[in-house]
């Protein structure tokens, strides 16, 4: 199943118990503006290429449209849509007051210089300005992108609009970023994680917990549930997975993955298993926190875990989470547990229109007051409608932005 096809399930399944009219959902599934733009740039070489890029602006009814933008070889129009779609969930379920977008250019990052990616970086926004900005569409880093590429969108930016930090976020923190961005997403998995060990009533030392993805949401969910006395007995990325029954020590994984160009392979604390072993393991709490479509039809009969707590985008397939469902296997959806970086991100962009400068304390309280609510509602909701987390959290989204949509009216 494409990631469209699974986000408009999953819509559908929300709005069938919100019992959403037709004409409601054609309106809530329909993006506000879809842009396809040339991106001609001279190479270090001379040579004039021309690149695809893409904003998706889906849904402004709760407030300006918030979402990554990412450079990928395989960026298209469908993945964009998908992405973009669930930004606006995401944003209603942590009612920040924003909508939802994403954009992406159909590059490989790794295959251009320093200088070539800024020049197309600003190219774009060349061609995009118009239609993005602070109050309009304020674009973040994802896959392939980092603060590197925002501080010179905020820059190209500012030459045509004058200084406007709240264009983007994720920029630098010594560039009108935020402290504590960085670790947003991953101590925000480690904040629910915590959340729903206490509901599903199992105490928190010593609960186990395996991770797969070691980059930057991964190890931040795994540092934060260590220091939180969760046990972390298995940890993977792409080049290998590790075991250890009485919990491996994260912060020296930390220094030897950082030692080790990222790599946690080979890593003495531990021992080797294989990345599909780490998946069935025997373990309170699963985190996949590195790429969509790693549960399966294929795969998920071999799951041990008690819980599934989702760090990456769309790590269960749409029929491996209903076989998770009857076995009873609580599933904490993305759209949810991995939304405190947009939530840091909305912090970025208030401090930059108030010209102040939030400390990290200030941050990490109000980043664990928001989730802390988002997570609350999520519960109730699914335990009165009688629903998966999913389902509750798309309900919560998608019945805040149809609300929002009938109380703007249509005049
Ligand atoms: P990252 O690039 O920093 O880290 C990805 C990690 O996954 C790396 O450790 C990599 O080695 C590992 N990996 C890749 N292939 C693997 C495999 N086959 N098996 C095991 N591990 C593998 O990326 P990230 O920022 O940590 O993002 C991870 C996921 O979370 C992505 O799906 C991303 O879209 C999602 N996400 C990230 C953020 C954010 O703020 N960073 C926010 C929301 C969602």
């Amino acid at each position: 199943m494409r990631s469209i096809e699974a986000t408009t399930l999953y819509f559908e399944q929300a709005a069938n118990e919100l019992d959403l009219s037709e004409s409601m959902r054609r309106l809530l599934l329909t993006a506000k503006r879809e842009v396809q733009v040339q991106i001609p740039v001279e190479l270090d070489s001379g040579e004039i290429a021309s690149f695809i890029g893409y904003r998706v602006q889906h849904n402004d009814a709760r407030g300006p449209m918030k979402g990554g933008l990412r450079y990928h070889p395989q960026v298209d129009l469908d993945e964009v849509r998908a992405l973009a779609s669930l930004m606006t969930w995401k944003t209603a379920v942590v009612d920040i007051p924003y909508g939802g977008a994403k954009g992406g250019v159909a590059i490989d990052p790794r295959a251009h210089s320093r200088r070539e990616l800024e020049r197309i970086t600003r190219r774009f926004v060349d061609v995009v300005h118009e239609l993005v900005g602070p109050d309009r569409d304020i674009p973040a880093p994802d896959m392939g992108t980092s603060a590197t590429e925002m501080a010179w969108f905020m820059s190209q930016y500012s030459h045509y609009h004058g200084f406007a930090p709240a264009c983007v976020t994720g920029k630098p923190v010594e560039y009108h970023g935020i402290a504590g961005r960085e670790e947003a997403t991953g101590r925000g998995v480690g904040i629910l994680t915590l959340k729903l060990l206490s509901r599903l009533g199992l105490r928190v030392p010593g609960t186990t917990v395996a991770l797969q993805g070691f980059g930057n949401v991964g190890s931040h969910a795994a540092m934060f549930l260590k220091n939180a006395e969760c046990r972390v007995v298995a940890v993977s990325d792409a080049s290998g997975a590790l075991t250890r029954a009485d919990g491996i020590d994260v912060m020296e994984l930390s220094r030897y993955a950082h030692d080790n160009e990222g790599r946690v392979a080979d890593f003495p604390g531990a021992d080797a298993i294989t990345n599909d072993e780490l998946l069935s393991l025997d373990v309170d709490v699963l985190i996949p926190a590195a790429l969509g479509g790693v549960l399966t039809a294929a795969n998920v009969e071999s799951v041990r875990a008690r819980a599934i707590v989702e760090g990456a985008n769309a790590p269960v397939e749409a029929d491996a989470d209903a076989v998770l469902a009857e076995r009873g296997i609580t599933v904490l959806p993305d759209i949810l547990a991995n939304a405190g970086g947009v939530t840091v991100s909305w912090f970025e962009w208030v401090q930059n229109r108030q010209h102040y400068r939030w400390g990290i304390d200030r941050v990490r309280q109000e980043l664990d007051r928001i989730l802390s609510e988002a997570f609350e509602q999520t519960w109730q909701l699914s335990q009165s409608r009688r629903v998966p987390l999913r389902t509750a959290a798309y309900m919560l989204g998608v019945g805040r932005v149809a609300r929002a949509t009938v109380l703007g009216g249509m005049e």
